[in-house]
């Protein structure tokens, strides 16, 4: 996470160089991956015409800084739990629906293990977070309260508890629908059109991200509409330059529902918990946004003025830890061109294709070089994109 912090304060770095300079002669410009870790200092913000607006979806759904522990205390069942063959069969329960990408199941497996063995910190901790972007979200913390008498030290875990007992009372007096394998919850300041249309919308694109992706529809999708970005803040931690976001839960604002952020967001949703790399899942994002070409953002023309691009091998990781729009303009900017390059080539059934690849085990930091995606080729595209234009 941190690297890529570092890489894209590089890039940063470099484009405003090279700008402050005299233009260097075309035969040296080269295109160059922009090498990240000798950038000590942090240069001054970068203009951005059009912020990026949402972070979308995290790796990982905890707060805390980056030198803090990141992972929850490891938990082993005790001997006489793993003997049980009741728990041994939940157990095989969540590996089906994990397979089928069958959330309410893997809950149900959770907390059946959890009622044969409530003192088993382990099963606490696992139901917990499977419920914990799920309507069930007031039990994973009262599960959490149980794992922590047991497992005070795990800091990740109270934090976790923390924002789970905020969103229990900030969704005290909320309303929920649920309607095709969707479930709202809103204040009830959001008018009834209001919410028929989001209902509406939700599912319309539900069904085209599975379409686009060639994939079975996501199974259930537990929405949450809060009044204002404060609310969303306190339950994900997300940064505040962020107006929508998809951490196993698609949450957004009632000021700010807009088409885009909501198409965005489930596209994020549908991928759910395969694995690819962070370019893919947030190029296909903003492909998914609208039928509109591709986003120009002033640090597309920069790219190419530049001859500077980031390394895809850079681009892998999540990039949620930012906390400045322009910082993560860059890292989306090209993500979106390196699915458009995809789309150019091959067609949308490059997208199918590509998360087949991922499906089957190709593994996040290898998926743009089996797709047969080169870096040479990204300025190039970038050219032809801005002559479409
Ligand atoms: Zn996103």
């Amino acid at each position: 996470m941190r690297w890529g912090w570092v890489l894209v304060v590089a890039i940063a770095a470099a484009v405003i160089w090279s700008r402050s300079r005299d233009p260097a002669p075309r035969s040296v410009v080269v295109a160059t991956p922009v090498v990240s870790a000798t950038v000590a200092v942090v240069p001054p913000p970068l203009v951005v015409a059009e912020p990026v607006t949402d972070v979308g979806r995290f790796a990982d759904p905890f707060c805390g800084s980056p030198d803090e522990p990141s992972r929850f205390a490891d938990q082993k069942l005790s001997a006489a739990a793993s003997r049980d063959p009741r728990i041994g069969a939940a157990f095989g329960a969540v590996e089906q629906a994990r397979a089928s990408h069958d959330l309410a199941a893997e809950r149900r497996a959770w907390a059946s293990a959890l009622r044969l063995a409530p003192d088993e910190p382990m099963l606490a901790l696992r139901y917990a977070l499977s419920a914990s972007a799920s309507p069930e979200f007031a039990s994973a913390a009262a599960a959490l309260g149980n794992y922590l008498a047991k497992v005070p030290g795990d800091i990740v875990a109270a934090r976790l508890r923390s924002r789970l007992e905020v969103q229990v009372s900030i969704q005290e007096d909320f309303e929920r629908i649920d309607r095709d394998s969707i479930m709202l919850a809103f204040p009830r300041e959001l008018d009834f059109d209001a919410t028929n249309t989001l209902l509406a919308t939700l599912d319309r694109s539900l069904d085209d991200a599975a379409r686009l992706t060639g994939s079975p529809r996501r199974r259930e999708l537990y929405a949450v509409v809060y009044r204002d970005q404060s609310e969303l803040m306190a339950v994900t931690c997300m940064p505040a330059w962020a107006g929508g976001v998809f951490d196993g839960a698609l949450r957004l604002t009632m000021d700010k529902i807009a088409e885009k952020t909501i198409r965005h967001e489930i596209m994020h949703a549908q991928i759910g918990a395969r694995k690819v790399p962070f370019w893919f899942g947030e190029g296909l994002a903003q492909y998914f946004e609208s039928t509109e070409p591709m986003q120009w953002h002033s640090f597309s023309s920069l790219m190419l003025e530049n001859q500077a691009y980031i390394p895809f091998a850079s681009l892998v990781e999540n990039f949620a830890v930012f906390t400045e729009s322009h910082d993560a303009a860059l890292a989306y900017t090209q993500s979106e061109a390196m699915l458009r390059m995809l789309v150019e080539r091959d067609g949308e059934g490059g997208i199918t294709r590509a998360l087949r690849l991922a499906e089957t085990g190709t593994p996040p930091e290898a998926l743009a070089r089996v797709l047969g995606l080169e870096e040479g080729d990204l300025l190039a595209f970038l050219a032809r994109e801005k002559v479409r234009r």
